[in-house]
């Protein structure tokens, strides 16, 4: 029997939407919803242009082991199982084609569309980004000129964030690890700011009941003071007329409607209201002072998880005074190594090669001042796409390039069947007949998982040791974990 705290249920009477005994029916429901979303970026590589709403691709249902799905209606890519398959087991995980994303989560994609103009070349800062749901929705969003920062504050989880986003594969992104204060040394530099703040979960309580024990009234207090710290300190890296995206998986009042009227009393912005579907369940929230709008996902009248989200356009803000550096820990590469490079990459795209240290790495050209820029201020884990090292005239090739959009389509691939690619996935000895040696892209379905190097008498599996599936597979044919 799921017990959830009085206090909470107490605390949510009266907010719009709260139904106590559908709230509390479906958390003793025991019902799981599964949710996936697609990297359109991979799919358009693999199989040309992404068509919306022509439901799950084959290859996935097949690898999903999927009678059939259902598309996620407030997202483009998004769909929900009919149960919860053993993705670690799936190589298509390991290759960035998929992400598993909570549905209501993926409502950013609304947010985002309704407020901004996406077509635009936009500075957008995920700031609380571990483990990359949101930054991965945000990398498929935004166009090949715009730059993501997706930063997170704890090493640990920054290191699980910089894994899925390489997995997803964009050029344009830049992974940091740094205190929301670190932004302050970017006044006016980002036109989105997307907060999805560090709360109290009281909106994954159906999906993890041990967290139920976890929860209490203190705790509320002290997210809410730390949301409104992490909010203080991101508000002047936007600029005027930019946009804020706040969310929490809270359903506490102090953590989400609260919030949005201290951010109106405190600082100049507008609440931005957005459309919803009748049929989607999500409920429109005002705040008690501002009547700032907010959106409230309840288990109960949505398919998906608790969640709140909010948005809010800054009014004031003063120009951009950050210069790039004269001098950077990055120098553009040679032009020997960057002819070494060139037959690795995909012909057209515009990519400046810049070197730190041994390591060459690709970014979008027309984007080489914000990545100084940010370089010089942020503590960067990475940047753009780790292309390798020049080892005499040739390239070392990173596991990065293999996952990336930016690699040629020309470099010799093996494919590998299911058993064979999670042998490798495993970083196991894996034995291909193929006539070509030297570096070799290792694919499953047509989806780049890594590399390999064939010898003349043994093969070398690349995958990088802290990446490989550790868990067996187990006997029995009923896994679900
Ligand atoms: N946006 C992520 C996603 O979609 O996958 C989930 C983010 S989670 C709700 C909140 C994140 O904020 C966590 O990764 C946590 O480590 C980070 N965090 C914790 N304390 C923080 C702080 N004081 N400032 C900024 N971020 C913090």
């Amino acid at each position: 029997m799921v017990q959830l705290p009085q206090q909470l249920l107490d605390s949510l009477t009266g907010v719009a939407g709260f139904s106590r005994e559908a709230f509390v029916q479906v958390h003793e429901s025991g019902e799981q919803v599964t949710s996936v979303r697609m990297n359109p970026g991979k799919w358009s590589m693999v199989n040309g242009e992404w068509s919306i709403g022509n439901g799950l691709p084959t290859i996935f249902q097949q690898s999903l082991n999927l009678p059939s799905s259902t598309k996620i209606p407030w997202s483009s890519y998004g769909y929900y199982l009919p149960e919860r398959p053993a993705f670690i087991f799936d190589p298509l995980i390991h290759a960035g084609a998929y992400y598993v994303q909570e549905a209501s989560s993926m409502f950013l994609e609304q947010a985002l569309m309704q407020t901004t103009a996406i077509d635009q070349p936009l500075r957008v800062l995920d700031l609380c980004a571990a483990p990359g749901g949101k930054s991965t929705l945000l990398q498929s969003l935004i166009s090949p000129d715009s730059l993501l920062v997706s930063n997170e504050v704890i090493k640990s989880r920054a290191a699980i964030l910089e894994e899925n986003s390489v997995k997803w594969g964009g050029a344009n992104v830049i992974v940091t690890n740094a205190d929301p204060a670190a932004f302050e040394r970017l006044p006016n530099f980002f036109d989105v700011i997307v907060i999805d703040a560090p709360c109290s979960g009281s909106g994954l309580f159906r999906r993890e009941q041990e967290a139920i024990g976890e929860w209490s009234e203190q705790n509320v207090t002290l997210c809410y003071q730390r949301q409104q710290r992490i909010l203080a300190a991101a508000l002047p890296a936007l600029k005027a007329g930019g946009v804020l995206i706040y969310s929490t998986c809270s359903y506490s009042k102090e953590e989400d409607e609260d919030i949005a009227d201290w951010l109106m009393d405190t600082f100049t912005v507008d609440s931005l209201p957005l459309q919803t579907e009748t049929s989607w369940g999500i409920v429109e929230t005002r705040s008690d002072k501002h009547q700032a709008y907010g959106y409230r996902f309840f288990p109960d009248k949505v398919k998906g998880e608790g969640f709140f989200i909010g948005c809010f356009r800054k009014q004031e803000g003063g120009g951009h005074s950050t210069r790039p550096p004269k001098k950077s820990l990055l120098q553009k590469a040679s032009r020997n190594e960057s002819a070494i490079v060139q037959p690795w990459l995909q012909a057209g795209l515009q990519l400046q090669l810049w070197k730190q240290k041994e390591e060459l790495l690709a970014f979008p050209q027309q984007l080489e001042k914000d990545l100084l820029t940010i370089v010089d201020n942020v503590y960067v884990r990475r940047a753009g796409i780790t292309v390798g090292k020049i080892a005499g005239n040739d390239l070392l090739p990173d596991h990065a390039l293999a996952l990336s959009t930016i690699i040629s389509a020309s470099i010799v691939a093996v494919t590998l069947k299911k058993e064979e690619a999670i042998q490798y996935l495993r970083r196991e000895e894996v034995s291909v007949s193929t006539p070509h040696k030297g570096w070799t892209l290792v694919q499953y379905e047509h989806y780049n998982i890594g590399w390999m190097k064939v010898l003349a008498n043994r093969i070398n599996n690349y995958y990088p040791q802290g990446w490989r599936i550790l868990k067996r597979i187990p006997d029995h044919s009923s896994e679900n974990s």
